[in-house]
């Protein structure tokens, strides 16, 4: 099991994205002031179809999942299936590549932060020539599940 950042989906009224969702009126962001995003980011287990959210701790289903635009839009993620069954797909091939590579990460990490970046910056072109620039956004977040 192995939790991966978010993606947002495509806005079906503006078309914007972005490499993160985050969780509206999250409780765990009460009085905190603005900026430096606030709410918490979500993460998604592409074996469960579960979402959790990285502040609050809470978890739901995907599918129960609404997104709030910038522009002002919702939407239900069953209205953005589509985008969000790739999400999902790509969030699950990152998964596995990273359980195989972790061995090796964790070398690259002991030699230092350099090598570490060097090597994180390298894999994130190729999973993004490979899988699409969504895929390549995802693997910096990524890495964290592995701390
Ligand atoms: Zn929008
Ligand atoms: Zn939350």
């Amino acid at each position: 099991m192995a939790w991966v950042e978010f993606a947002f989906p495509e806005c079906p009224v503006c078309s914007r994205s972005w490499a993160v969702s985050r969780h509206r009126d999250c409780p765990a962001d009460g009085g905190r002031s603005a900026g430096g995003g606030g709410e918490g980011g979500l993460d998604v287990d592409p074996d469960r179809s579960q979402v959790r959210c990285t502040g609050c701790r809470r978890t739901w289903a995907v599918w129960e999942t609404r997104f709030h635009c910038a522009c002002g839009h919702r939407f239900e993620a069953q209205e953005v299936e589509e985008a969000v069954r790739e999400i999902i797909r790509v969030a699950s091939l990152l998964a596995q590549v990273l359980a195989q590579q972790a061995k090796d990460l964790a070398e690259i990490r002991r030699a230092g932060e350099v090598s570490f970046r060097a090597w994180v910056s390298r894999f994130a072109d190729a999973v993004a020539s490979s899988l699409g620039a969504l895929a390549g956004r995802l693997v910096g977040r990524l890495l964290r599940a592995l701390d």
